[in-house]
């Protein structure tokens, strides 16, 4: 089979000043994509701003032999998304991948989390998705093709402490996803979500340092690169992955229990009398939309 390429693509990757971005854009370019590097420049907690991150991306993949353009702004404004999708228009003519990477963290426990905390981490991972992915995906949809990617976490997926700002924004992402996978599915526009682990900015304090040597950024650009590939044609899912580890995740329903006769009244006894049917989920099953949940009704409704 041949080698995964990307030439005559155009990519962004939001974030793509460090860590895990900075893999994405450095591989996508080194197989022949024209990549925009977008990164704000600030710090962690989303404070403070910089060219120097996105720049000196660019430069060592135009080191390398790429094509790379830089961008500076924040993925959490309209006009800075407009900005966004406009740097790969003007520098290389279209747009074919977007991969929505940029993130902060402002890490409190529910009960002590300000309003500030909240807001902020919201508007830079899910409404950052918003502001970039539309402007992209416009231009995709006219152009035929797309892919589109979310960066969830496994914090979102499946909770940890001192997050829920955080994690709140990465299932909001799923959400995105979603929805826009229904809504793009005639053009070639596949869209999925991916939840990484990698050490870096973002977890050096929080992974030690000897793991942190095995959890590379790097080994999520292969999963990346390929679900941005003209071959994939998986639409939709979410993709756990870290240190060579790869796996589908999935939100599912079990078989449940059918109660009642959709006629009489149904009592809490009921549900408590039936408790391990409704929670088992030895035959789960994922969703391709929120209609599909209707097939367990069916003996009940028809
Ligand atoms: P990182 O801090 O090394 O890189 C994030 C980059 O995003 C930084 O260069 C930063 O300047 C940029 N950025 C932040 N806010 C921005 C904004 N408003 N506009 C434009 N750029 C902005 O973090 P990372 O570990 O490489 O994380 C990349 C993505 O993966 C994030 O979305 C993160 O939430 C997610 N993630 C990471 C891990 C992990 O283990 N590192 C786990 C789960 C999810």
């Amino acid at each position: 089979m041949a080698d995964i390429r990307f030439d005559g693509k155009v990519a962004i990757v939001t974030g793509a000043g460090a860590g895990i971005g900075r893999m994405y854009a450095m591989e996508l370019a080194a197989r022949g994509a024209k990549v925009v590097v977008n990164d704000l420049g600030g710090a962690r907690d989303g404070s403070g701003a910089s060219t120097s991150a996105a720049d000196q991306v660019v430069e060592e993949i135009k080191a390398a032999g790429g094509e790379a353009a830089a961008n500076y702004d924040n993925v959490a404004t309209m006009e800075g998304g407009a900005n966004i999708v406009q740097t790969a228009v003007d520098n290389f003519g279209k747009v074919d991948i977007l991969i929505n990477n940029a993130g902060i963290l402002r890490d409190r426990s529910f009960l002590k989390m300000t309003e500030e905390e909240w807001d902020l981490v919201i508007a830079v991972h899910l409404k950052g998705a918003f502001c970039v992915t539309q402007p992209a995906v416009k231009l995709m949809k006219e152009n035929g093709y797309g892919r589109v990617i979310f960066t969830s976490s496994t914090s979102g997926l499946y909770g940890n402490f001192g997050q829920c700002n955080y994690g709140a924004a990465k299932m909001g992402v799923v959400g995105i996803m979603n929805t826009l996978k229904l809504e793009l599915a005639k053009y070639d526009i596949k869209i999925n979500t991916i939840a990484p682990t990698a050490y870096s900015r973002m977890t050096e304090d929080i992974i030690d340092e000897k793991m942190g040597a095995k959890l590379r950024p790097q080994f999520n650009s292969p999963m990346v690169l390929y679900l941005c590939s003209e071959e994939n044609q998986t639409t939709g899912q979410i993709f756990a992955m870290g240190a060579g580890w790869y796996a589908r995740t999935a939100i599912v329903s079990g078989d449940g229990a059918c109660i009642g006769d959709a006629e009489r009244d149904i009592t809490p006894e009921e549900i408590r009398d039936n408790w391990d049917k409704i929670g088992d989920l030895a035959n789960d099953k994922p969703h391709d939309s929120g209609t599909s949940i209707f097939s367990y009704m069916m003996p009940l409704l028809s």
